[in-house]
């Protein structure tokens, strides 16, 4: 019988405001769709943050036995520069700065994305489909969406009427919006503008004779809407109606909001059923922006080559760090709570290290089963991972009384227990047990130069030069290095 049967998920909705059970379309089988990065520079900290978060839901999801169909696309056309109607497309304006072809821009940051959440330990979606691939889905859906009465072409572009829609649909339903209350806050429209209303946003642009990314439709040479690949590629993959939509918080309005306007102009359907937000990482209480250097890119996290950083930090400490933290929770980012992270992760895995060497009695005086339910109920209530580090780190507590001979532990309950830490933190969470010396070659590098300072240090010692030695010692352990003295020389542990 898979988990699931037993296990009651429970999913904070975006759309009703609240947690709802968990029930997928089809029986055992979960669609979900996440919006994916747009790549025209290399994803930074807080995109990391958002694919984690899914990817833990992910994780969860298959551990209670759900067969899952993940979707995250790649958009490598139409996103234009200000999220909104005008400016460049953004991956044809760092095509022209870097002076080389638009698909060269996006396949060097498609593999930096790859890269990098690989790093992080995220499993790779089910399909990864890209904007540029469905161009003649996406002009099939722009006129389904016109023969509806819910699309209008000018001079070439084609628009989406908001107005008309929300007639009998409510746009604004998932951010909570009101149409009225947007009208009142925004500007007149511009005179150049091909628009009926402020508030209609672009299925389809009729690309300026500049504009380099762009395809031959029925209504002009141009380029599709950003918002209208999702809803394309998320039916074409999963459906009309399918499960799990997630993307970051700052998606909801106007991206998501388009995207069920679309799906229900196009399909008469409402196209998610859960709706699922990840909040964002700050920096040091701030906001992290290029433009005031408050920013940190994955690499600098594991290289220590940054300025707010005291030294480098490996993937799985950085995301245990993150998933301390709830994911509809703002999380800040900082040195100080990375070293604490840091050690929590090490004090798991020592204790993890130590399970196959405690011994066990005929009697247990503590309940893993009942332990065991806990780490599900945080997970079944909205993948709650702060709270299943909690019981993990009570679980610490048990291998260190054992150890201690201050309880009992059958050897059944040894096992569930060592079985129960092994899913949660490498299966569900997604944790490597990985030691900041091993696996890369910084780290081997690293190894290499305290050895070298092992070696100075015996040779200063060996001249009576006791004050160098001591301060080899000391700077090493002012960087979580330390040495060791024995009868076979000296080691080093971090
Ligand atoms: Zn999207």
């Amino acid at each position: 019988m898979p988990l699931y049967e037993n296990q009651e998920l429970k999913i904070y909705n975006s759309l009703s405001g609240e947690k709802e059970v968990f029930k997928p379309l089809t029986d055992g089988y979960v669609g979900m769709y996440v919006c994916g990065p747009t790549v025209y520079s290399n994803v930074h900290l807080g995109n990391c943050r958002t694919f984690i978060s899914f990817d833990l839901v992910f994780r969860y999801l298959k551990h209670l036995g759900y067969k899952v169909r993940y979707v995250r696309n790649i958009t490598d056309a139409g996103h234009l520069e200000n999220d909104a109607e005008t400016g460049e497309d953004r991956i044809a304006k760092k095509a022209r700065i870097e002076e080389i072809e638009p698909m060269e821009v996006v396949q060097k940051y498609t593999v930096d994305f790859h890269t990098i959440l690989q790093k992080f330990n995220n499993l790779p979606p089910s399909i990864e489909p890209t904007a540029t691939g469905h161009i003649v889905e996406q002009i099939e859906i722009i006129k389904e969406i016109i023969d509806q009465g819910f699309g209008y072409e000018a001079n070439g572009s084609v628009y989406f009427d908001v107005m008309k829609y929300n007639k009998t649909n409510h746009y604004g339903i998932l951010s909570g919006r009101k149409l009225e209350d947007m009208i009142a806050n925004t500007r007149e429209l511009t005179a150049q503008s091909d628009k009926k209303n402020p508030q209609d946003f672009a299925l389809w642009k009729k690309a300026e004779p500049q504009h380099i990314m762009r395809w031959p439709s029925p209504w002009s040479d141009g380029f599709p809407g950003w918002h209208l690949e999702c809803t394309v590629m998320s039916s074409k993959y999963l459906g009309k109606e399918f499960d799990i939509h997630g993307g970051g918080m700052d998606l909801k309005f106007p991206h998501h909001e388009c995207e069920i306007a679309q799906g229900q102009a196009a399909n008469g359907k409402n196209p998610v059923n859960y709706w699922m937000h990840a909040n964002m990482l700050t920096l040091n209480g701030k906001k992290m922006a290029k433009s005031t250097g408050n920013n940190i890119l994955p690499s600098d996290l594991f290289s220590g080559n940054n300025d707010v950083l005291s030294k480098s930090y490996s993937p799985s400490i950085a995301r245990f760090f993150m998933l301390q933290a709830n994911y509809r929770s703002i999380l800040d980012f900082s040195d100080e709570a990375l070293t604490a992270a840091e050690k929590g992760f090490q004090k798991l895995m020592d204790a993890v290290a130590l399970i196959p060497k405690l011994e066990t009695s005929a009697n247990s005086s503590i309940n893993i089963s009942e332990w065991k339910q806990k780490c599900y109920d945080a997970m079944n209530d909205d993948f709650n991972s702060p709270v299943l580090i909690a019981n993990l780190f009570d679980a610490v507590k048990i291998i260190n009384a054992v150890e201690a001979k201050k309880t009992n532990i059958t050897p059944e309950d040894l096992t569930e227990l060592e079985n129960s830490l092994h899913a949660f933190i490498f299966d569900v969470l997604g944790l490597e047990a990985v030691s900041a010396l091993e696996n890369n070659q910084d780290s081997e590098r690293l190894a290499n130069v305290v050895e070298l300072l092992i070696q100075l240090r015996a040779k200063a010692r060996a001249n009576r030069d006791f004050a160098t030695g001591d301060k080899i010692r000391d700077g090493l352990a002012a960087n979580g290095i330390q040495l060791k003295d024995g009868k076979e020389g000296t080691s080093f542990s971090l």
